[in-house]
């Protein structure tokens, strides 16, 4: 963004300011003390939240060099300091200055709001709409009074398409999101009754919600009478149903089939089908909702056929676990109201391993009904699901108990868990599903099967969100190669490679030959390119049909030698061409005796040409990127031209595609992004973390004052402490220079301190603050501490860490 001060300062309500140049221009607005993007041309609006007051941070922002301020008081000793301007309410004013901001642009934009299913629905549609916009999107579930004016700052000139959702909780907060997301297109998902108790009755929350779209010009929603009598009669309407033919779209029929679903509908008269990788009941609703969208872009149906076909799974909330006894567990623990109940039993439903079901369920807390009523339906829920068996557990549910046939109840959790040993789990399916303030994680923990090993858990869900992140920031036409090197980064190659494949990227980078051998083995058909082939390998390449990148002179003739012996005819290669990395590649001077090489040859076809970056992260050295990628349009023009060829170009990688959008040229090679780390603070924000490296506590022990832990005794300790020993060391990957106070890993959601120095398979950390056992779950890093927070205090980079992960670890993935 580019905005001079004083408009800002006119379009926020400003109550006095103090500052000494309003021509100032201001290129970026923060809320957050830590961004690494805050400069002297940002635009910091400290906000004040129930826990916290980013008017303090104030003082070491401006030592930072942040100027300009939007505040609701002047910190003391600070005036004069910086340029203050002086609102009532900052909040308020960053949601005018949002509302001033989205006035600056002008295309179509979908605002999403309903119960369930906006942030699944938005991330489809982008999905779904990314090869034709470059949209831009409410990160993650951004859709509070701050995360939508933050998801609308974040428009810039290059964005054709919004996709925004809006989320409220009680009366009176849709009015003030409605002007900042202005959507032109809406779409309302499922109306389910989570935060009835914010409003007074479910009609006040739809009509609350409807206000979103007071001025679009057409709202997409399924046909309803409630919503049909609250609706304003002057936004036009596209509508489907399951059942009311007066609806836009009838879906008369579903098929569920092998976790896929056919869709049969009628539209304007003629019928369609479309399948669609899913088969519980809110993924079809929420497909439908994205159908819809289509249809009113205008798509053929084969487009959307062959588009839909590929959504994915957007996050689990209902997350499947091995239990103990054989048992499998459907982990709803945090979350219960009706509408969300309806969901979870339906997601049973679908998991028909065992007959036997057992339903472990929580007071709910926010129905809107009375509890007679609520329970009564639940009661038949709880039949028509042909649930075995209840346990309830609070006091509500207890005096309900008689509703139900098959049924034990509890008044706490604790009392369940007391009488754990004298309830039989095994060979059954069990659905945990309780509001947070019961704490089921507690019945988890017990349910869930023990494995007592390092393990690193891979969340693929995670991975596809974030490679849509990165496709989603791509030119129309534009491929796209996932590097996969390194056992994908440490991550695991092949599981790794199996899901690229079904999301149809369109290469596969490895480093060495046997990489590639082994996806080739595992079955992996993509087409994969192999960056660093030694001539010894070059036989190999070819029997397994790997295309290798080709960077010197020495190696184009051995391996056209080796390709003529063998009579082969345009087997694909890569060149590739040194632009300033002065790693690999092709320079300057021999780019002639290259051309002469591949003039009318024809056992080698030139499928691409690329170079590599030096600096893609880095903004200090933009103009040398600059250079690189220039240099690499002239030589590979002139490769073009002379060989009279049109090969695939290619030099983004991660860093690349973020900061150097127009040189994409016809391929990037995204690689680190997609195991879920950025180079960039802002963009983390966006990527879901994919990798948890994991372990249990072996033993705990408390030591006296003066006691050592470890080798050398390089702890000492000051006082009585508590000491757990955890089994990963650095055989395992875990650096040395992380341990000696340095470091610290996450038991029950809390830092505990490595002590002493990291052993080649075990590493001790101080818990004497942290109620825990033998047995419990420690996380090495994940999301907490980041690979990158561990990377920052070990003096590497990202990269280093998840690669040094050993093979002894076992990698494990899960959706
Ligand atoms: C590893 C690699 C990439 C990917 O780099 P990231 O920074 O992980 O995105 C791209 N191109 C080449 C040649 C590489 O070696």
């Amino acid at each position: 963004m580019s905005i001079p001060l004083k408009n800002i300062i006119s379009a926020i309500d400003t109550k006095s300011y103090d500052t000494v140049d309003d021509d100032v221009i201001i290129d970026h607005v923060s809320i957050d003390s830590r961004s690494s993007h805050n400069s002297p041309n940002t635009l910091f609006f400290a906000l004040i939240g129930p826990n916290n007051d980013a008017h303090t941070y104030i003082p070491q922002l401006i030592n930072e060099g942040v100027q300009h301020f939007v505040v609701s008081y002047i910190p003391k000793d600070l005036e004069k300091k910086a340029s203050f301007i002086l609102v009532e309410n900052t909040l308020e004013a960053l949601q005018k200055f949002a509302v001033y901001y989205r006035e600056l642009f002008d295309f179509p934009v979908i605002g999403i709001t309903g119960s369930n299913g906006k942030t699944i629905v938005k991330e489809w549609l982008n999905f779904l709409l990314s090869p034709d916009y470059n949209a831009i999107r409410s990160p993650k579930s951004f859709n509070s009074q701050v995360g939508v004016p933050l998801s609308v700052i974040a428009i810039n000139e290059k964005h054709n398409l919004g996709i925004f959702e809006a989320g409220i909780s009680t009366v009176n907060e849709m009015e003030k999101l409605e002007p900042i997301v202005q959507p032109s297109i809406g779409v309302l998902t499922n109306i389910g009754s989570s935060h009835d108790e914010g409003f007074e009755n479910t009609d006040q929350k739809i009509k609350e919600k409807l206000l979103l779209f007071k001025h679009s010009s057409i709202l997409i929603y399924k046909k309803n009478e409630r919503v049909d009598a609250l609706l304003p009669k002057n936004i036009p309407t596209f509508s489907w149903s399951f059942d009311d033919a007066t609806a836009n779209l009838l879906v008369y029929k579903t098929e569920t089939q092998n976790q896929k679903t056919t869709l049969y509908y009628q539209y304007q008269e003629k019928s369609f089908q479309i399948e669609i990788p899913f088969e519980d009941y809110a993924s079809i609703e929420n497909a439908i909702s994205c159908l819809m969208v289509l249809l009113y872009f205008n798509y053929s149906n084969s487009v959307i056929q062959s588009r839909m076909h590929l959504l994915y799974p957007v996050e689990m909330r209902l997350k499947v676990k091995n239990g103990i006894n054989n048992c499998s567990l459907i982990d709803d623990s945090y979350s219960s109201d009706y509408q969300s109940l309806k969901i979870a039993l339906d997601f049973l439903d679908s998991q028909n391993k065992f007959q036997k079901k057992t339903l472990i369920l929580s007071d709910i807390l926010q129905s809107g009904l009375s509890n007679e009523e609520l329970y009564s339906r639940v009661a038949k829920l709880v039949v028509s699901n042909k649930i075995s068996r209840v346990i309830g557990i609070g006091e509500t549910i207890t005096a309900f108990q008689n509703k139900f046939t098959n049924c034990i109840t509890y008044p706490s959790t604790i009392d369940f868990l007391t009488d754990f040993e004298n309830l039989d789990f095994s060979n059954e399916t069990i659905l945990v599903k309780g509001a947070r303030s019961f704490e089921f994680e507690e019945i988890i923990a017990v349910l869930e099967e023990k494995k007592h090993e390092t393990v690193f858990e891979i969340n693929l869900n995670a991975l596809s969100y974030n490679l849509n992140f990165f496709r989603s920031k791509l030119q129309p036409n534009v491929k796209i190669m996932v590097m996969v090197k390194a056992f994908g980064y440490g991550n695991g190659g092949l599981e790794i490679a199996k899901l690229l494949e079904h999301h149809k990227v369109d290469y596969l980078g490895v480093a060495f030959a046997d990489e590639g051998i082994s996806l080739k083995n595992g079955g992996i058909r993509l087409p994969i390119m192999v960056l660093n082939p030694e001539s010894t390998s070059y036989s190999s390449i070819i029997q397994h049909q790997l295309e290798p990148e080709i960077y010197n002179l020495k190696g184009l003739h051995n391996f056209i030698k080796i390709a003529e012996q063998k009579k082969l005819k345009n087997f694909p290669i890569h060149i590739k061409v040194d632009t300033g990395m002065h790693r690999l590649g092709f320079e300057r001077n021999d780019i002639d005796e290259l051309i002469q090489t591949l003039k009318g040859n024809t056992s080698v076809q030139v499928k691409s040409i690329l170079s590599h970056m030096a600096t893609s992260d880095d903004a200090k050295h933009y103009d040398f990127a600059l250079k690189q990628i220039n240099l690499f349009d002239e030589l590979s023009s002139k490769i073009m031209t002379e060989l009279q060829i049109h090969p695939i170009r290619h030099i983004l990688n991660t860093s690349g595609i973020s900061n150097f959008p127009e040189a994409q040229f016809n391929m990037v090679r995204l690689g680190i992004g997609i195991y879920g780390v950025s180079n960039d603070t802002e963009e983390q924000k966006y990527l879901e973390n994919v990798g948890t490296l994991k372990s249990i506590i072996s033993q705990i022990r408390t030591i006296p004052a003066g006691d050592s832990v470890g080798y050398g005794r390089r702890f000492m300790a000051e006082k009585e402490t508590k000491i757990a020993t955890i089994p990963i060391g650095y055989a395992d990957g875990i650096s040395r220079a992380w341990g000696n106070g340095v470091g610290y890993v996450t038991i029950k959601n809390q830092k505990a301190q490595i002590v002493g120095s990291v052993c080649m398979d075990m590493l001790m950390v101080d818990v004497s603050i942290i109620p825990c056992n033998e047995g419990d779950d420690v996380i090495i890093f994940g999301e907490s501490p980041t690979v990158s927070e561990m990377a920052h205090h070990l003096n590497t980079i990202p990269y280093e860490v998840l690669t040094s992960i050993s093979q002894r670890v076992k990698r494990v993935f899960y959706r």
